[in-house]
């Protein structure tokens, strides 16, 4: 049956440009040749990005021009569901704390009551046992508990009249769709689709832990608290040498820790080593030993709170796709073979952030509204 828009994928980009299009008075259908009931198959699927996210809705890693903008409407989007109580939209009080002098930001601007390390209370501020002078910040930063958040939004998807069909599409059925416009949000499957005009794509490999049955960690307020913490190079770096930051996000079925990010090409499997050799093998990852031996004397000094034994642990390998570090997003609108195809694709580490700007982004290149019109036609639907 024909469609108005079909949209490729059914990660965070394609469930949330369908959804806002969709409430928009669009008949859309999702094509997608992974969905989220792939869930319990995410370790072999590290391609499939939205089965790994933290999921912060901070624009880290994010390589775009139009950031600020996109940003800016993704989280008034994100604060309006939280005041509608969507599923799984979180407040934490989140810290970004280094062992070095560093530059804030540009978001830092966009996010609520930041306050900088010299107005911190020095008891508040995630460190280790030995940790040196700290530099940072912390603001309020929304969250969303990625298992309640996801189902959420896909099940809002469905209940407007969406559909969603499991199929792998080739080259050649992007012609054959029964739609005139198609949107392609097939993350790392956009090269194979589309021919991405980037040289030698990028991605970010990233591995995630989860501790299940762990309690959220509180602040004296009762806020849940999360930090990402980057010691100096010579306790965690990448093989260039610049640090690494390793990070927790309390989650109410347990806490997500990372990072890594090892950057290599899309269709080449070779990674870069980490600076330190040093790993565990958890679930038939080798998972870098800093993740979890910072995380653990964070959590054990600043918290009194354990994380101990590896065994303990799950453990996830997941792509980043950042395409490359100048301009990564693609955003675009192009004529080919009689439809409009507008790509929604090279999120980077922020494709969950930045979903509902970009998402409006491609409203506003089909309906020629403006993204204000929009956010309040959407929100009257959601
Ligand atoms: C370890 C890790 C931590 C992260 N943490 C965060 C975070 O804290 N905050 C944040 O904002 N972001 C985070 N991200 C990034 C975020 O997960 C991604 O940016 C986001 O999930 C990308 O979503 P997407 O929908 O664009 O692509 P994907 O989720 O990759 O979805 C692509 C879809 O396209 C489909 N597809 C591909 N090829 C085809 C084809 N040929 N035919 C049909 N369908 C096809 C796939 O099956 C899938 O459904 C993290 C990522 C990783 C790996």
């Amino acid at each position: 049956m024909s469609k108005d828009v079909i949209i490729i994928g059914a990660g965070v980009s394609g469930v949330t440009t369908a959804l806002t299009l969709q409430c928009l008075g669009y008949d859309t259908e999702i094509i997608a040749k992974h969905t989220y009931d792939d869930l319990p198959d995410a370790g072999s699927l590290p391609e499939f990005a939205s089965l790994f996210p933290a999921a912060s809705i901070i624009p880290h890693s994010a390589h775009t021009d139009q950031l600020q903008a996109i940003f800016s409407s993704s989280q008034a989007l994100f604060f309006n569901l939280r005041k509608q109580a969507f599923p799984g939209i979180t407040f934490h009080e989140h810290y970004e704390v280094f062992e070095y002098e560093v530059d804030p930001p540009s978001y830092l601007d966009q996010m609520l009551n930041v306050q900088f390390m010299d107005e911190l209370d020095p008891d508040s501020v995630p460190r280790r046992l030995q940790s040196p002078k700290l530099y940072g910040w912390s603001f309020d930063g929304l969250f969303a508990d990625w298992p309640n958040y996801f189902t959420a939004l896909n099940n809002r998807y469905t209940q407007h009249g969406g559909t969603i069909t499991q199929q792998k599409l080739s080259t050649d059925d992007i012609s054959q769709l029964p739609a005139p416009i198609i949107i392609n949000c097939s993350g790392t499957g956009s090269d194979t689709l589309f021919k991405d005009p980037v040289d030698e794509p990028k991605v970010s490999r990233g591995h995630i832990l989860h501790k299940a049955g762990t309690p959220l960690i509180k602040n004296s307020e009762d806020q849940v608290v999360s930090y990402n913490y980057t010691p100096q190079a010579s306790l965690y770096s990448d093989l260039e040498g610049q640090p690494c930051d390793v990070y927790c996000y309390p989650r109410k079925d347990g806490w997500v820790l990372g990072g890594s990010r090892q950057i290599g090409r899309l269709h080449e499997q070779r990674w870069p080593p980490f600076g330190d050799d040093e790993t565990y093998q958890i679930d038939g990852c080798s998972v870098p030993a800093q993740i979890i031996d910072l995380n653990h004397q964070i959590l054990t000094h600043t918290y009194n709170k354990e994380l101990a034994n590896p065994d303990e642990l799950t453990a996830q390998i997941g792509y980043r796709y950042i395409r490359n570090k100048n301009n990564g997003l693609r955003l675009e609108k192009e004529e080919k073979e009689g439809k409009m195809i507008i790509h929604n694709y090279g999120h980077g580490g922020a494709g969950v952030t930045l979903s509902w700007g970009c998402a409006l982004a491609v409203a506003q290149k089909i309906a020629r509204q403006e993204i204000p019109e929009l956010k309040s036609a959407l929100l009257q639907e959601l």
